[in-house]
């Protein structure tokens, strides 16, 4: 077993609740929905510009960010009992829930525990106005009968930041390959899943390229930057290290406000600007 194996902490652990009503950056969405406390996508350097960092949940747990993953072991009965309460006053018709805020509900561990997918049943059931799913996981593909029920309901939001794998492993080397996630995609919309590209946070690409590549996968595209999507112009990505990793890398004339123009031209050419949304605005735009 590998030292980093070790250090890993895998813990289940009772929630006192599963909705978590929203706020800020969120606040278009009603509830979000982490059936997970950390995520393992953190783990050895992966995700270094990962928001999440930087609030008091990274702290749950002793070590740093990535290197321990709470499971909500009552997540079902909780969201159950929610579900019932927000049908029981009529709110369902107006409810929109994100999963995920704070994790990838598609990590790793899903796989053995099926959180998520336990979520998305009891969501299937109550049908609230519209879920949409974050995440960078090709795990989301063994979910697609659930999804495809959901219809409607349903938004698949797929993070691939950029279509250069070379830049996938400098930045964010324990994210699935740039053509798996691209064939994920492609599989949930062939599927009749609505899928949005989240080329968030934008890393250097192949505007053109990257374009045409997602004008197949996806129904819709939001961008979003460093600059326009960390809430502080980019200090908050500065004080993680993002100007410097990019230094380091040569990437700098792409760590700027701005950086993402040629892309949005290329894709709004390509898609039709109608499929091209931007930062907070776009993501809320459900
Ligand atoms: S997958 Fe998302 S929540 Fe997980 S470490 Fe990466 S950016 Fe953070």
């Amino acid at each position: 077993m590998s030292a980093c194996l070790i250090m890993r902490r895998y813990v289940l652990r009772p929630a006192t609740r599963a909705l978590t009503p929203t706020g800020g950056f969120l606040k278009g969405f009603s509830f979000t929905l982490n059936p997970y406390v950390g995520c393992a996508f953190g783990d050895n350097g992966g995700c270094p510009f990962c928001y999440v960092r930087t609030l008091v949940i990274a702290h749950s747990e002793p070590g740093p960010w990535g290197s321990w993953v709470i499971a909500k072991s009552n997540l079902r009965e909780l969201l159950e009992r929610e579900m019932a309460t927000l049908e029981r006053t009529g709110r369902l018709p107006t409810t929109t829930i994100l999963m995920s805020s704070a994790t990838d509900p598609y990590q790793g561990w899903e796989r053995q525990l099926g959180l998520s997918r336990a979520a998305l049943a009891v969501i299937l059931r109550y049908r609230p106005r519209r879920l949409m799913i974050q995440t960078r996981s090709p795990l989301v593909e063994r979910d697609i009968a659930l999804l495809r029920e959901l219809g409607a309901h349903l938004l698949v939001s797929l993070t691939v930041e950029t279509d250069d794998d070379v830049v996938r492993r400098a930045i964010a080397p324990t994210s699935p390959s740039i053509v798996r996630r691209l064939q994920t995609a492609r599989r949930l919309r062939d599927a009749g899943v609505f899928v949005q590209l989240a080329i968030a946070p934008m890393m250097p690409n192949s505007p053109k390229r990257f374009a045409r590549l997602a004008a197949e996968a996806a129904n819709r595209v939001l961008i979003d930057t460093y600059f326009l999507g960390d809430g502080s112009n980019g200090r908050r990505s500065c004080e993680l290290g993002m100007g410097e990793t990019y230094r380091r890398l040569g990437y700098e004339r792409w760590f700027v406000p701005g950086a993402e123009r040629e892309l949005v031209e290329a894709m709004k050419a390509e898609l039709g600007p109608e499929r091209v949304v931007m930062s907070r605005d776009g993501f809320l735009a459900i």
